[in-house]
């Protein structure tokens, strides 16, 4: 299990894109992580470039199923992030970025 690249993007690391159950990202859908990773970078860029925490983001069949996500969840094809953005990022539908990346099929959500 190899990457071309040695992270996603400037602040959003491999381990940040594996599931919690220590599955890494797989390395076939490097191109979807990267997509991820543009998107990552837009939002951070939007919120002052303020560390963002990734709360979810790959997640097995398996490990989906146990947390209770939705059957078709986009985290079991490597395209989506759970993100925690920093105290006084705008909100969700303010953000340009985020209705950008919303429109190519990225789907992320911000979680308490
Ligand atoms: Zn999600």
């Amino acid at each position: 299990m190899t990457y071309s690249v040695t992270s996603p993007s400037e602040h959003l690391s491999w381990k940040e894109m594996a599931c919690r159950d220590g599955t890494p990202y797989p390395a076939e859908w490097e191109k979807r992580a990267l997509i991820l990773g543009r998107a990552f970078e837009a939002i951070r860029a939007e919120c002052g470039g303020k560390p963002i925490k990734v709360l979810s983001a790959y997640r097995p069949k398996t490990y989906n199923f146990r947390v209770g996500g939705m059957r078709a969840s986009q985290h079991i094809e490597g395209r989506a992030l759970d993100l925690r953005p920093p105290a006084g990022c705008p909100s969700t539908s303010s953000m340009s970025a985020s209705r950008h990346w919303r429109r190519r099929g990225l789907t992320y959500r911000y979680a308490a």
